[in-house]
Protein backbone atom coordinates (compact mmCIF):
# COMPACT_ATOMS: atom_id res chain seq x y z
CA UNK A 1 0.00 0.00 0.00
CA UNK A 2 1.09 3.46 -1.09
CA UNK A 3 1.50 5.65 2.25
CA UNK A 4 1.10 9.35 2.18
CA UNK A 5 5.35 9.99 2.46
CA UNK A 6 5.24 8.33 -1.22
CA UNK A 7 3.05 10.63 -2.87
CA UNK A 8 4.58 13.98 -4.89
CA UNK A 9 2.65 16.00 -2.22
CA UNK A 10 3.58 19.66 -1.46
CA UNK A 11 6.78 20.38 0.19
CA UNK A 12 5.09 22.57 2.78
CA UNK A 13 2.42 19.60 3.47
CA UNK A 14 4.97 16.86 4.59
CA UNK A 15 4.97 15.95 8.36
CA UNK A 16 1.69 18.00 8.95
CA UNK A 17 -1.09 16.11 10.48
CA UNK A 18 -4.71 16.69 9.76
CA UNK A 19 -7.09 18.51 12.04
CA UNK A 20 -8.47 15.28 14.33
CA UNK A 21 -10.58 16.07 17.24
CA UNK A 22 -11.88 12.40 18.10
CA UNK A 23 -15.35 11.56 17.08
CA UNK A 24 -16.66 9.00 19.01
CA UNK A 25 -20.45 7.72 19.42
CA UNK A 26 -20.54 7.86 23.43
CA UNK A 27 -23.47 9.38 25.31
CA UNK A 28 -21.66 12.42 26.42
CA UNK A 29 -19.87 14.42 24.19
CA UNK A 30 -18.48 17.97 25.61
CA UNK A 31 -15.43 17.89 23.12
CA UNK A 32 -16.35 20.27 20.15
CA UNK A 33 -18.03 23.22 21.95
CA UNK A 34 -21.53 21.78 19.96
CA UNK A 35 -24.84 23.28 20.82
CA UNK A 36 -25.74 20.02 22.63
CA UNK A 37 -29.69 20.67 22.92
CA UNK A 38 -31.22 19.54 19.58
CA UNK A 39 -32.94 22.61 17.76
CA UNK A 40 -37.08 23.02 18.23
CA UNK A 41 -39.34 20.43 16.75
CA UNK A 42 -41.35 23.18 15.44
CA UNK A 43 -38.37 24.46 14.04
CA UNK A 44 -37.14 21.72 12.25
CA UNK A 45 -40.73 20.97 10.40
CA UNK A 46 -40.12 24.31 8.78
CA UNK A 47 -36.85 23.72 7.36
CA UNK A 48 -38.19 20.17 6.64
CA UNK A 49 -41.00 22.17 4.50
CA UNK A 50 -38.39 24.27 3.09
CA UNK A 51 -36.29 21.53 1.95
CA UNK A 52 -38.80 20.16 0.40
CA UNK A 53 -39.70 22.86 -1.59
CA UNK A 54 -36.25 23.40 -2.84
CA UNK A 55 -35.73 19.62 -3.70
CA UNK A 56 -37.74 20.49 -6.30
CA UNK A 57 -35.64 23.08 -7.93
CA UNK A 58 -32.55 21.06 -7.16
CA UNK A 59 -32.14 20.26 -11.20
CA UNK A 60 -31.12 24.03 -11.15
CA UNK A 61 -27.12 25.61 -9.71
CA UNK A 62 -28.57 27.28 -6.34
CA UNK A 63 -28.08 31.31 -5.97
CA UNK A 64 -24.30 31.74 -6.46
CA UNK A 65 -25.05 34.94 -4.53
CA UNK A 66 -26.99 33.60 -1.86
CA UNK A 67 -28.97 36.78 -1.40
CA UNK A 68 -31.75 35.53 0.77
CA UNK A 69 -29.24 34.17 3.16
CA UNK A 70 -27.38 37.38 2.99
CA UNK A 71 -30.07 39.36 3.65
CA UNK A 72 -31.21 37.16 6.83
CA UNK A 73 -27.54 36.71 8.15
CA UNK A 74 -27.69 41.07 7.97
CA UNK A 75 -31.18 41.30 9.91
CA UNK A 76 -29.75 38.87 12.75
CA UNK A 77 -26.26 40.44 12.95
CA UNK A 78 -28.30 44.18 13.30
CA UNK A 79 -25.62 47.01 14.27
CA UNK A 80 -26.47 48.36 10.63
CA UNK A 81 -25.03 45.63 8.65
CA UNK A 82 -26.80 45.20 5.06
CA UNK A 83 -26.73 42.14 2.82
CA UNK A 84 -23.81 44.00 0.73
CA UNK A 85 -21.36 43.62 4.19
CA UNK A 86 -22.20 39.53 4.69
CA UNK A 87 -21.01 36.94 3.25
CA UNK A 88 -21.40 32.95 3.86
CA UNK A 89 -19.57 29.63 3.05
CA UNK A 90 -19.44 25.89 4.15
CA UNK A 91 -18.19 26.66 8.28
CA UNK A 92 -17.05 29.77 9.51
CA UNK A 93 -13.48 27.39 8.09
CA UNK A 94 -14.24 27.69 4.78
CA UNK A 95 -14.77 31.69 5.38
CA UNK A 96 -11.37 31.62 7.03
CA UNK A 97 -9.75 29.79 3.83
CA UNK A 98 -11.31 32.02 1.28
CA UNK A 99 -9.99 35.00 3.19
CA UNK A 100 -6.49 33.40 3.31
CA UNK A 101 -6.56 32.59 -0.48
CA UNK A 102 -7.49 36.15 -0.97
CA UNK A 103 -5.47 37.98 1.47
CA UNK A 104 -2.47 35.25 2.34
CA UNK A 105 -0.90 32.45 0.24
CA UNK A 106 2.52 31.83 -0.84
CA UNK A 107 4.88 34.64 0.16
CA UNK A 108 2.12 35.72 2.58
CA UNK A 109 1.76 35.21 6.48
CA UNK A 110 -0.92 35.73 8.98
CA UNK A 111 -0.24 36.09 12.78
CA UNK A 112 -2.24 34.65 15.40
CA UNK A 113 -1.86 34.10 19.08
CA UNK A 114 -1.76 30.32 20.12
CA UNK A 115 -3.17 28.58 22.20
CA UNK A 116 -6.18 29.71 19.97
CA UNK A 117 -8.29 27.65 17.59
CA UNK A 118 -6.31 24.81 16.05
CA UNK A 119 -7.71 25.44 12.75
CA UNK A 120 -6.21 28.99 12.39
CA UNK A 121 -2.51 27.76 11.38
CA UNK A 122 -3.94 24.25 9.55
CA UNK A 123 -5.90 26.63 7.64
CA UNK A 124 -2.70 28.42 7.19
CA UNK A 125 -0.57 26.10 6.00
CA UNK A 126 -3.76 24.52 3.35
CA UNK A 127 -3.50 28.04 1.64
CA UNK A 128 0.82 28.03 1.60
CA UNK A 129 0.66 31.09 3.86
CA UNK A 130 2.95 31.08 7.04
CA UNK A 131 1.76 30.76 10.36
CA UNK A 132 3.55 33.21 13.05
CA UNK A 133 2.99 32.57 16.19
CA UNK A 134 2.85 35.80 19.15
CA UNK A 135 2.79 35.33 22.37
CA UNK A 136 -0.32 36.12 24.84
CA UNK A 137 0.01 38.15 28.24
CA UNK A 138 -0.10 35.93 31.72
CA UNK A 139 -3.61 33.83 31.90
CA UNK A 140 -3.67 34.20 28.23
CA UNK A 141 -5.01 37.75 27.64
CA UNK A 142 -3.65 40.17 24.99
CA UNK A 143 -3.23 43.62 25.80
CA UNK A 144 -2.86 45.93 23.08
CA UNK A 145 0.40 46.66 23.58
CA UNK A 146 1.62 43.17 23.63
CA UNK A 147 -0.42 42.83 19.92
CA UNK A 148 1.23 46.07 18.54
CA UNK A 149 4.68 45.05 20.03
CA UNK A 150 4.21 41.32 18.21
CA UNK A 151 3.06 43.25 14.96
CA UNK A 152 5.64 45.32 14.28
CA UNK A 153 8.27 42.72 15.10
CA UNK A 154 6.64 40.15 12.75
CA UNK A 155 4.96 42.37 10.02
CA UNK A 156 2.43 39.84 8.82
CA UNK A 157 -0.18 40.52 5.77
CA UNK A 158 -2.75 39.05 7.88
CA UNK A 159 -3.47 39.23 11.79
CA UNK A 160 -6.21 36.58 13.45
CA UNK A 161 -7.29 37.59 16.77
CA UNK A 162 -10.00 35.32 18.32
CA UNK A 163 -12.58 36.79 20.82
CA UNK A 164 -13.61 34.90 22.90
CA UNK A 165 -10.63 32.67 21.90
CA UNK A 166 -10.69 28.85 21.88
CA UNK A 167 -9.47 27.39 23.85
CA UNK A 168 -9.10 29.56 26.65
CA UNK A 169 -12.66 31.39 26.78
CA UNK A 170 -10.71 34.66 27.17
CA UNK A 171 -12.33 37.79 25.31
CA UNK A 172 -10.21 40.76 23.81
CA UNK A 173 -11.22 44.17 24.64
CA UNK A 174 -12.13 46.55 22.05
CA UNK A 175 -8.99 48.56 22.72
CA UNK A 176 -7.20 45.40 21.36
CA UNK A 177 -8.62 45.03 18.17
CA UNK A 178 -8.07 48.96 17.59
CA UNK A 179 -4.58 48.82 18.49
CA UNK A 180 -4.05 45.88 16.48
CA UNK A 181 -6.20 47.42 13.35
CA UNK A 182 -4.07 50.94 13.40
CA UNK A 183 -0.91 48.86 13.58
CA UNK A 184 -1.08 47.30 10.38
CA UNK A 185 -1.96 48.05 6.93
CA UNK A 186 -2.98 44.50 6.74
CA UNK A 187 -6.46 42.29 7.33
CA UNK A 188 -7.46 41.91 10.59
CA UNK A 189 -10.39 39.21 11.11
CA UNK A 190 -12.00 38.74 14.77
CA UNK A 191 -13.25 35.29 14.86
CA UNK A 192 -16.16 35.24 16.84
CA UNK A 193 -17.37 32.33 16.42
CA UNK A 194 -18.35 32.03 20.50
CA UNK A 195 -20.04 35.70 20.03
CA UNK A 196 -23.65 34.71 21.65
CA UNK A 197 -22.22 33.52 24.42
CA UNK A 198 -20.03 36.47 25.68
CA UNK A 199 -21.08 39.53 27.68
CA UNK A 200 -19.26 42.40 26.19
CA UNK A 201 -19.18 44.27 22.50
CA UNK A 202 -18.57 42.62 19.50
CA UNK A 203 -16.11 43.97 17.09
CA UNK A 204 -19.13 44.52 14.39
CA UNK A 205 -19.57 47.71 16.55
CA UNK A 206 -16.25 48.46 14.78
CA UNK A 207 -16.56 47.66 11.06
CA UNK A 208 -17.60 51.64 10.25
CA UNK A 209 -14.91 53.24 8.85
CA UNK A 210 -12.14 50.12 8.51
CA UNK A 211 -12.48 47.94 5.72
CA UNK A 212 -9.50 46.29 6.51
CA UNK A 213 -11.57 44.69 9.44
CA UNK A 214 -13.29 40.93 9.11
CA UNK A 215 -15.57 39.66 11.78
CA UNK A 216 -16.42 35.93 11.68
CA UNK A 217 -19.32 33.98 13.15
CA UNK A 218 -20.53 30.80 12.82
CA UNK A 219 -24.33 28.61 12.88
CA UNK A 220 -22.36 25.69 14.86
CA UNK A 221 -21.78 26.82 18.21
CA UNK A 222 -24.95 29.15 19.66
CA UNK A 223 -27.15 28.72 16.93
CA UNK A 224 -27.04 24.82 17.19
CA UNK A 225 -26.89 24.08 13.30
CA UNK A 226 -22.87 22.86 13.20
CA UNK A 227 -23.60 19.64 11.50
CA UNK A 228 -25.64 22.07 8.79
CA UNK A 229 -22.34 23.86 7.93
CA UNK A 230 -23.05 27.59 7.68
CA UNK A 231 -20.24 30.52 9.11
CA UNK A 232 -20.26 33.77 7.59
CA UNK A 233 -18.98 37.22 8.00
CA UNK A 234 -19.44 41.13 8.43
CA UNK A 235 -16.79 43.52 6.22
CA UNK A 236 -16.66 46.59 3.90
CA UNK A 237 -18.17 45.15 0.61
CA UNK A 238 -15.14 45.33 -1.03
CA UNK A 239 -14.22 42.45 1.12
CA UNK A 240 -17.07 40.25 -0.07
CA UNK A 241 -15.41 41.64 -3.47
CA UNK A 242 -12.03 39.91 -2.83
CA UNK A 243 -13.71 36.70 -1.88
CA UNK A 244 -15.83 36.36 -4.92
CA UNK A 245 -12.29 36.10 -6.29
CA UNK A 246 -11.33 32.45 -4.55
CA UNK A 247 -14.63 31.29 -3.88
CA UNK A 248 -16.18 28.27 -6.02
CA UNK A 249 -19.47 29.03 -8.22
CA UNK A 250 -22.41 27.93 -6.51
CA UNK A 251 -20.55 26.95 -3.08
CA UNK A 252 -23.39 27.11 -0.71
CA UNK A 253 -25.96 24.37 -2.01
CA UNK A 254 -29.57 25.34 -2.40
CA UNK A 255 -30.39 22.79 0.54
CA UNK A 256 -27.94 24.71 2.94
CA UNK A 257 -29.57 28.04 1.72
CA UNK A 258 -32.66 27.44 2.34
CA UNK A 259 -32.20 25.73 5.91
CA UNK A 260 -30.27 28.50 7.30
CA UNK A 261 -32.76 30.72 6.23
CA UNK A 262 -35.53 28.74 7.50
CA UNK A 263 -33.59 28.58 10.49
CA UNK A 264 -32.81 32.46 11.09
CA UNK A 265 -36.51 33.11 10.52
CA UNK A 266 -36.69 31.34 14.24
CA UNK A 267 -33.27 32.79 15.65
CA UNK A 268 -35.10 33.65 18.84
CA UNK A 269 -36.08 29.87 19.42
CA UNK A 270 -33.17 28.57 17.90
CA UNK A 271 -30.75 30.95 20.91
CA UNK A 272 -33.04 30.03 23.57
CA UNK A 273 -30.82 27.71 24.92
CA UNK A 274 -27.45 29.98 25.28
CA UNK A 275 -28.72 31.30 28.98
CA UNK A 276 -28.82 27.91 29.78
CA UNK A 277 -25.57 26.68 28.49
CA UNK A 278 -23.88 30.12 29.99
CA UNK A 279 -25.40 28.63 33.44
CA UNK A 280 -23.62 25.02 32.64
CA UNK A 281 -20.86 26.99 31.95
CA UNK A 282 -20.40 29.08 35.19
CA UNK A 283 -21.59 26.07 37.37
CA UNK A 284 -18.75 24.77 35.71
CA UNK A 285 -16.34 27.21 36.76
CA UNK A 286 -17.96 27.38 40.55
CA UNK A 287 -17.76 23.33 41.04
CA UNK A 288 -13.94 22.88 39.43
CA UNK A 289 -12.40 24.52 42.42
CA UNK A 290 -14.50 22.53 44.97
CA UNK A 291 -12.97 19.45 43.22
CA UNK A 292 -9.38 20.75 42.98
CA UNK A 293 -8.86 22.14 39.48
CA UNK A 294 -8.23 25.79 38.15
CA UNK A 295 -10.54 26.54 35.51
CA UNK A 296 -10.17 29.96 33.37
CA UNK A 297 -12.59 32.63 33.32
CA UNK A 298 -14.66 32.14 30.34
CA UNK A 299 -17.27 33.88 27.95
CA UNK A 300 -17.63 31.22 25.74
CA UNK A 301 -19.97 27.95 25.85
CA UNK A 302 -16.73 25.78 27.36
CA UNK A 303 -14.37 25.32 30.03
CA UNK A 304 -10.66 25.30 30.13
CA UNK A 305 -9.20 23.95 33.55
CA UNK A 306 -5.73 23.20 35.42
CA UNK A 307 -4.79 21.56 37.96
CA UNK A 308 -4.93 17.90 35.92
CA UNK A 309 -1.73 15.89 36.67
CA UNK A 310 -1.88 13.68 33.75
CA UNK A 311 -4.53 15.17 30.97
CA UNK A 312 -4.28 11.95 28.99
CA UNK A 313 -4.98 9.83 31.43
CA UNK A 314 -7.65 12.06 33.05
CA UNK A 315 -9.19 12.49 29.02
CA UNK A 316 -9.36 8.17 28.87
CA UNK A 317 -10.63 7.74 32.61
CA UNK A 318 -13.57 10.05 31.56
CA UNK A 319 -13.98 8.34 28.04
CA UNK A 320 -14.38 4.77 29.90
CA UNK A 321 -17.23 6.37 31.35
CA UNK A 322 -19.36 7.67 28.23
CA UNK A 323 -18.04 11.31 28.58
CA UNK A 324 -16.30 12.83 25.57
CA UNK A 325 -13.98 16.06 26.79
CA UNK A 326 -10.79 17.54 25.03
CA UNK A 327 -7.38 17.38 25.32
CA UNK A 328 -5.67 20.57 23.90
CA UNK A 329 -2.27 19.60 24.05
CA UNK A 330 -1.85 22.34 27.53
CA UNK A 331 0.02 20.71 29.67
CA UNK A 332 -2.10 19.84 32.87
CA UNK A 333 -5.69 21.51 31.21
CA UNK A 334 -8.52 19.93 29.46
CA UNK A 335 -11.36 21.68 27.77
CA UNK A 336 -14.75 20.91 28.29
CA UNK A 337 -17.83 22.22 26.83
CA UNK A 338 -21.01 23.27 29.10
CA UNK A 339 -23.72 20.93 27.67
CA UNK A 340 -27.18 20.74 28.92
CA UNK A 341 -27.83 20.04 32.96
CA UNK A 342 -27.80 16.42 33.08
CA UNK A 343 -24.68 16.07 30.68
CA UNK A 344 -22.63 18.74 33.26
CA UNK A 345 -23.71 17.23 36.14
CA UNK A 346 -22.56 13.75 34.60
CA UNK A 347 -19.39 15.50 33.67
CA UNK A 348 -18.71 16.79 36.99
CA UNK A 349 -19.99 13.62 39.38
CA UNK A 350 -17.33 11.99 37.37
CA UNK A 351 -14.54 14.16 37.23
CA UNK A 352 -15.01 14.25 41.23
CA UNK A 353 -15.08 10.78 41.34
CA UNK A 354 -11.66 10.37 39.64
CA UNK A 355 -10.59 13.16 41.53
CA UNK A 356 -11.61 11.24 45.13
CA UNK A 357 -9.89 7.86 43.56
CA UNK A 358 -6.68 9.84 42.54
CA UNK A 359 -6.54 8.87 38.73
CA UNK A 360 -7.46 13.14 38.16
CA UNK A 361 -5.73 16.27 39.59
C1 LIG B 1 -15.86 26.03 16.27
C2 LIG B 1 -15.09 27.19 15.79
C3 LIG B 1 -15.28 27.70 14.51
C4 LIG B 1 -16.40 27.16 13.71
O1 LIG B 1 -16.21 26.48 12.66
P1 LIG B 1 -17.36 26.14 11.62
O2 LIG B 1 -16.56 25.80 10.44
O3 LIG B 1 -18.20 27.37 11.44
O4 LIG B 1 -18.14 25.01 12.19
C5 LIG B 1 -14.60 28.83 14.11
N1 LIG B 1 -13.76 29.42 14.95
C6 LIG B 1 -13.57 28.98 16.19
C7 LIG B 1 -12.66 29.73 17.09
C8 LIG B 1 -14.21 27.85 16.64
O5 LIG B 1 -13.98 27.39 17.87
Amino acid sequence: MTSLDDLPIRDDLRGLHPYGAPQAQVPIQLNVNENTHPIPEGVATDIVRALAQAVLGVNRYPDREFTELRESLAGYLGHGLTRDNIWAANGSNEVLQQTLQAFGGPGRSVLGFPPTYSMHSIIASGTGTRWLAGLRDAGYELSPETVVAAIEHDRPDIVFLCSPNNPTGTRLGLETIAAAYDAHPGILLVDEAYAEFAAGDTALTMLEGRPRLLVSRTMSKAFAFAGARVGYLAADPAVTDALRLVRLPYHLSSFTQVAAVAALAHAPEMLAMVQDIKGQRDRMIAVLPELGFSPLPSEANFVLFGGVDDPRATFEALFEQGILIRDVGIPNHLRVTAGSEAETTAFLDALGWLSSVGRAG
